[in-house]
């Protein structure tokens, strides 16, 4: 929130002293700017006294306010005594550039043009296949869809130059694993070496990945960043007392390729080949998703540990983390036919988890596990205030402290600011008009505005916004306004506040407020 006073009745203080003066004098009011200062003070302070505040009406405020939510706004507008000036949703388009591409592409659809007179499809058409083949859309639906021949479909698919699959090829970024040069691919990485498979069935190239039921939101967003757009399968449990288990699954002979080339074979693994100095911390990330796990027994006892069926791959772990992170030596222990790589002081933990956690995405990261983290761990929970924090900015939205604080009402809130972002932007996209699509945004909204409030309009306002029951957000700004007016007008600000204060008062008769009057 940003309040800024950019406007005021020169002399704030003299123009109602002198008006004040005039309702007891017989001065002439063309003659009381004559009056002394002295003078003029002492009357002014003497009728804020008594309550006379209709003089304090000739002097008037105006504020900049920015970065509020429409909640705030709702409530500010409540106040008639003012006048207002706030940012339009109709005549601003938020997210142009989301906006505009989508535009583009629908745009492109409508063109009617053949590519050639004997042609039986406008381009608009044969631009919308290759769009809906990429999204997974086979030839022969296609060819169903447009009324032709899957064989045309495909010759439509070569003249625009579209990679045509193979018979069993998934729909997917075939080149995604070409090279590891992000921390999201990383992590992907990292979370195969610890769940993820291989496999050649008859030159059927397969890789995957199986999960529990409370990661399926996990490998929903894996699939969407390889651009799989086969489903994850469910393998129903045949015991109550298991999750069903559910698989991401890609036949793709490249990033099968791929994957073998990094170091991923089956059973046991060796430690990976070609991953970079720089997105290691991701890769181990990905790696602890998968098999590695955290938690507290007692107000002393924590834990952090990895778990292989390999030796040299946990030595690996173990060396990445002692070279980036300044911890205490552990061993590596062998309990039955696993490998177990584990720290217990609290301070290491968090420093191995910091590391990890720093470059995350929340688009992708285990819940279960970065949540436990952050219970656990407030530097670990700083990291994900400051991402949603940055989120909202994207978003254009306010989030409120007693939801940003709680980690689960946070993913409720935040999983919700996506749809409606999303939505908004498909809505304008689609051409509907930004004064309609608006019906979407939420409360949370962002929103700027310019208030002029008399003074004794203000100090109503103080009155009943900055008590301690007003919302947060608008006592905030009364809060904010009146440390703006006392500096210019400090006799007429002197008792200004919540009703309590300026009047005695608690006209919501809270008795267990610590600002009720004694
Ligand atoms: C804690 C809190 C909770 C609230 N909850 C709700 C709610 O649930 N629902 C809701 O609708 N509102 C709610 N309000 C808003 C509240 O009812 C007022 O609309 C708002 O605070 C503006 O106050 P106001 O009328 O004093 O200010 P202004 O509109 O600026 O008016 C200033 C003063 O001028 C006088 N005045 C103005 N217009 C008239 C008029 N037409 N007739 C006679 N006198 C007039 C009154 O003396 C008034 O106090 C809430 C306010 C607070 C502080």
């Amino acid at each position: 929130m940003n309040v800024k006073l950019i406007g005021f009745t020169p002399d704030p203080e003299k123009l109602p002293a002198m008006a004040a003066k005039l309702t007891h004098s017989k001065t002439k009011p063309e003659d009381l700017d004559k009056s002394s200062d002295k003078e003029l003070k002492n009357i002014l302070e003497y009728v804020m006294n008594l309550g006379h505040t209709s003089v304090i009406e000739h002097t008037n405020f105006t504020f900049a306010i920015s970065d509020v939510s429409r909640v705030l706004t709702h409530q500010l507008v409540r106040h008639r005594i003012a006048s207002y000036a706030q940012q339009s949703e109709r005549y601003n388009q938020f997210f142009e550039k989301e906006i505009n591409e989508l535009k583009e592409q629908n745009e492109k659809y409508k063109i009617e043009k053949k590519r050639r007179k004997e042609c039986k499809l406008s381009l608009g058409d044969e631009y919308r296949i290759c769009d809906e083949y990429k999204g997974g859309s086979s030839s022969i639906e296609l060819g169903e869809k447009f009324n032709c021949n899957p064989e045309t479909i495909l010759n439509i698919l070569k003249f625009h130059g579209e990679n045509v699959r193979g018979n069993n090829e998934s729909v997917v970024n075939h080149n995604f694993f070409d090279s590891i040069n992000n921390h999201l691919k990383a992590q992907i990485l990292g979370v195969l070496f610890a769940d993820g498979f291989i496999g050649n069935y008859n030159e059927n190239y397969l890789a995957g990945i199986k999960l529990q039921e409370s990661d399926k939101e996990y490998l929903e967003s894996m699939r969407e960043i390889i651009g799989l757009k086969r489903p994850v399968y469910c393998f129903p449990s045949k015991e109550e007392k298991y999750q069903n288990l559910y698989q991401l699954s890609i036949s793709s002979k490249r990033i099968y390729s791929n994957l073998k080339k990094y170091g991923i074979k089956k059973g046991k693994r060796d430690p990976p080949k070609n991953i970079d100095k720089e997105f290691l911390n991701s890769f181990i990330l990905g790696f602890f998703e998968g098999d590695g796990s955290i938690g507290k027994c007692s107000d002393y006892k924590y834990w952090l540990t990895f778990v292989s069926i390999s030796h040299e791959f946990l030595e690996f772990i173990k060396k990445a983390i002692d070279s980036s992170c300044e911890v205490n030596n552990v061993k590596i222990l062998k309990k039955k036919t696993a490998y177990y790589l584990s720290w217990q002081s609290k301070k290491d933990i968090e420093k191995i988890l910091a590391w990890m956690y720093k470059d995350i995405n929340l688009d992708f990261v285990m819940k279960r596990k970065f949540y436990k983290s952050c219970e656990l761990y407030k530097d670990i929970d700083n990291l994900r205030k400051r991402l949603i924090l940055e989120r909202c900015n994207q978003y254009n939205t306010i989030i409120p402290d007693s939801i940003l604080s709680n980690i689960r009402a946070s993913d409720i809130y935040m999983n919700a600011q996506d749809e409606l972002t999303r939505s908004y932007i498909t809505c304008c996209g689609m051409g509907v008009k930004a004064e309609d699509s608006r019906f979407i945004l939420p409360q949370s909204f962002k929103t700027n505005i310019i208030v002029t409030m008399n003074a004794r309009s203000l100090l109503n306002f103080f009155a009943l916004r900055c008590c301690l029951h007003a919302q947060w957000e608008i006592r905030q700004l009364a809060n904010n306004m009146l440390q703006e007016v006392k500096k210019i007008a400090p006799t007429i600000f002197k008792k200004a506040g919540p009703a309590c204060k300026s009047k005695g008062i608690c006209p919501e008769n809270k008795k267990d407020c610590p600002l009720y009057p004694k």
